[in-house]
């Protein structure tokens, strides 16, 4: 007797015409995500079934399997191989519930049935080909629709708590999410890079991967910081920040941009912060699936996602270097633009380009 996973999925997303699709991406992204763990991926009716593992494994798998976007519920079940003779099987359900419970009863007086609140129900799924899977617990999955199946994003992620968050929560819809970030080094230490880099793997476990580029934003902010008022460095930054990332996800084939900006969260998330950095962006739309979200929500997110930890490292961020002691809260569009003709941004953007690191962790 074998034990085998079962795997339900989002059936809804499924369906219509594109079914044949959303089951290849969700399959290979079911593969991927067990990649060096033996086992085996069948697809009988209307479910995936996980078998041939070595049972020692069975948690890692589940843990695996749990971060897959599509994956409705999950199960263990023992596998049951019966004779051959059994193949018309001559109960139906009432009947075969029937003599289980009769049986499970004689076997263990101590059980009483409630069928109305019970307390444990075991079940039965009696298959074509002669085997039966037993199992008696039900676990979800992350649901949402397989990554891969709702285009390319490309998540401008910060070392804080709420970009990665950002991304699991666009990746849920079935994108696929690959990540900028910016760094100040040497004014940031290599630590804040490696807390980026292990916070864009753990967004890779829910995405089937995830490609990280990292440019340093540096010279952009001595820039800023020698030619323009301090209480305009964030505003003038993002708006850099949002042209680079522009311009990188029309190179990968990226069709919008996502941030971890929720409505007047800190002094550069305010509507006229947001116009400002948003201003510059020419074609593709700026996805913000935080925006109305409270600080709690977020944390609560970040933890069940297993970014929390990490994102609380104490390691300092480009935001924080050159920060102004009075943030311009509600920068005006024509005075940042002011500022901004000081510089020569096609140059200082070229430059950063130059520095741009690909990371694949
Ligand atoms: P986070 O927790 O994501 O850092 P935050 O509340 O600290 O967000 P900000 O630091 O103002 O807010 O950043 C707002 C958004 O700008 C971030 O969610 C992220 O998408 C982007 N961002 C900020 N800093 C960086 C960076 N160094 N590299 C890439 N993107 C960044
Ligand atoms: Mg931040």
């Amino acid at each position: 007797m074998d034990n085998v996973i079962i795997i339900r999925y989002c059936e809804i997303h499924l369906k219509g015409k594109n079914r044949g699709y959303f089951e290849k991406v969700f399959m290979n992204n079911l593969e991927k995500s067990l990649t060096g763990i033996q086992h085996e991926i069948r697809r009988p009716s209307g479910r995936y079934i996980v078998e041939n593992f070595d049972s020692e494994k069975t948690d890692l798998i589940l843990s695996r399997l749990q971060c897959v976007f599509g994956v409705h519920t999950l199960s263990v079940a023992a596998k049951v191989e019966t004779n051959r003779a059994d193949k018309k099987f001559p109960l139906n359900s009432m009947q075969l519930n029937a003599e289980i419970g009769g049986r499970l009863l004689a076997e263990n007086p101590s059980l009483s049935v409630d069928v109305h609140a019970p307390e444990h129900t075991v079940y039965i799924d009696i298959r074509e080909n002669g085997t039966a899977l037993v199992f008696g617990n039900m676990m979800k999955g992350a649901g949402g629709m397989p990554v891969g199946t709702a285009g390319r994003g490309l998540l401008l992620i910060s070392g804080g708590i709420d970009s990665p968050v950002a991304g699991h929560m666009i990746a849920k819809r079935g994108m696929n999410v690959d990540c900028i970030h910016f760094h100040s080094y040497p004014y940031t230490n290599l630590q804040a890079k490696e807390k980026v880099i292990e916070l864009t793997r753990i967004l890779g476990k829910y995405n089937a991967g995830v490609t990280l580029y990292v440019v340093s934003i540096t010279r952009i902010q001595e820039e800023i910081h020698k030619n323009c008022p301090e209480e305009m460095m964030i505003t003038l930054m993002r708006r850099f920040m949002m042209r680079i990332a522009e311009r990188l996800a029309r190179k990968i084939g990226a069709q919008c941009i996502i941030t971890g900006e929720s409505l007047g969260q800190v002094a550069s998330q305010t509507i006229e912060g947001i116009t400002s950095s948003n201003a510059v962006v020419e074609d593709l739309p700026v996805l913000r699936p935080l925006v109305g979200f409270d600080k709690t929500e977020i944390v609560e997110r970040s933890k069940a996602m297993g970014a929390f930890e990490t994102s609380i490292l104490p390691y300092e961020d480009c935001c924080t270097v050159f920060l102004p002691k009075h943030p311009l809260i509600r920068p005006k569009l024509n005075e940042v633009l002011a500022q901004e003709n000081k510089l020569n941004v096609e140059a200082l953007i070229e430059e950063a380009f130059a520095t741009m690191e690909i990371i694949v962790p």
